[in-house]
């Protein structure tokens, strides 16, 4: 049964993932170090093999939620670079940190403590990135307060804080209250001018603000989504979803289509039942609304999107067969479906659908080129797949896996 075809996918491309870490560099100044963010399964593109392709493609630090996610890098051989953990750590997860060497980001002296017990407990130094509230509202304290908390964890034997930052609400909307955010920070940088400072994510790569820091948190722009609109010709979207025709029929009139019948056939449809539903993170909200690419045409969706399965209208497609590929997101002939459109329908961001797709979707890694597992062998053919269909494949290719949580045990 090795040979069964997919039934819904996701073609993670590697040439313009590298395209993308080109665009970004290029906006940055040399010496600024880059910060991979590959939270959420590398925004639904992998966790493992986009991680190991940002490093080898000069990434300097990779950006994750927590310590979860970093002890996963960890455990697949990717040693040697810095992790920032970008959400606040629970009380129980500094000694886990400070295992993984991630660097926490910390907002108060209570948490700058529990890291710097468990640095001690272990043994080792740990390095903190102490987070200033500016309009966020996330993590970090406001000005005064979170400058006094900042002066009491610097006094912490086993705790280095390395780095101060911030965290802009409306990068991508807003530039007004982005300035006052930056300029709240300048206010109080004169009580930790030696530090190095952080601010940016992809939107703000294209304000000025970044020359001012020592590193930028990337992720968006790194997939080929634009932080902002006009960008969209300078990214290339790294992920295409696709399914296929499972079953093709013709409809007489007055029928109606999926739950609900929200759907009533006016006149005589052919229509294509397809293989993904929102069980694989195909949002309901697309239900009636989004279109497919079916032999470069695009086709409207009829009814309701069901967990498993999703009708689409093929009438003015010719040749339409069952088993044909089908694009959800991505291009096929002329016509292309970005992330942003589906975003708009579902109403939604583009971050939104790429990391909703779901774990029933395995990854097809195309014109990756780092390295399995270890540094081991090149794997041969160019195109590497991941996920449960898998299982059976090499042990050169274990490490080619994203997740844990997407794979069946090889041996059941
Ligand atoms: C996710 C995240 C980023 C990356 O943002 P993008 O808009 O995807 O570039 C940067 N900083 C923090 C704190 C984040 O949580």
């Amino acid at each position: 049964m090795k040979d069964r075809p997919l039934r819904c996918w996701a073609e993670i491309d590697g040439s313009a993932l590298r395209h993308n870490l080109s665009v970004v560099r290029s906006r940055i100044p040399q010496e600024t170090k880059l910060v991979a963010v590959v939270k959420a399964n590398a925004y639904g593109h992998g966790l493992v093999p986009v991680a190991r392709e940002l490093v080898k493609g000069g990434a300097d630090v990779l950006g994750v939620s927590n310590v979860e996610e970093a002890a996963e890098l960890r455990a697949a051989g990717l040693g040697t670079t810095p992790i920032l953990l970008l959400s606040a750590c629970l009380p129980g997860e500094f000694p886990m940190a400070i295992e993984c060497r991630a660097w926490p980001t910390i907002s108060t002296y209570e948490e700058a403590k529990r890291l710097n017990a468990a640095a001690q407990k272990s043994g080792q130094r740990a390095i903190a990135h102490f987070k200033i509230d500016t309009g966020m509202g996330r993590l970090g304290l406001w000005g005064a307060e979170a400058v006094k908390e900042l002066k009491r964890a610097e006094r912490l034997p086993a705790v280095d804080i390395e780095a101060v930052c911030t965290h802009f609400s409306s990068a991508d909307e807003d530039p007004e209250r982005t300035e006052a955010q930056w300029a709240e920070l300048m206010r109080w940088r004169p009580h930790f001018a030696e530090k190095a400072l952080h601010v940016a994510n992809s939107a703000t790569l294209w304000r000025k603000t970044v020359y001012a820091c020592s590193f930028v948190r990337v992720g968006l722009a790194l997939y080929g989504l634009p932080p902002m609109p006009f960008l969209r010709r300078l990214l290339r979207p790294v992920m295409s979803w696709k399914t296929r025709v499972t079953l093709l029929r013709h409809l007489c009139a007055g029928r109606t289509v999926s739950y609900g019948a929200t759907y009533l056939l006016r006149k005589a449809q052919r229509l294509a039942t397809l293989a993904v539903g929102y069980g694989d993170g195909y949002f309901r909200a697309l239900s009636n609304r989004a279109q497919v690419l079916v032999r470069g045409n695009r086709c409207r969706i009829r009814g309701r999107v069901t967990m498993d399965q999703t009708v689409v209208d093929v009438t003015s497609t010719t040749g339409c067969k069952v088993g044909d590929e089908v694009v959800l997101l991505g291009a096929q002939g002329d016509q292309v479906i970005h992330a942003e459109e589906l975003a708009r329908i579902a109403g939604t961001i583009g971050y939104e659908i790429v990391t909703a797709v779901g774990s029933r979707v395995p990854r097809i890694y195309r014109e990756f080129h780092s390295l399995p597992q270890g540094g081991g062998a090149p794997v041969k053919s160019k195109t590497r797949r991941t996920g449960s269909r898998q299982s059976r494949s090499s042990s050169s290719e274990e490490g080619l896996r994203e997740s844990s949580r997407n794979i069946r045990s090889p041996h059941p």
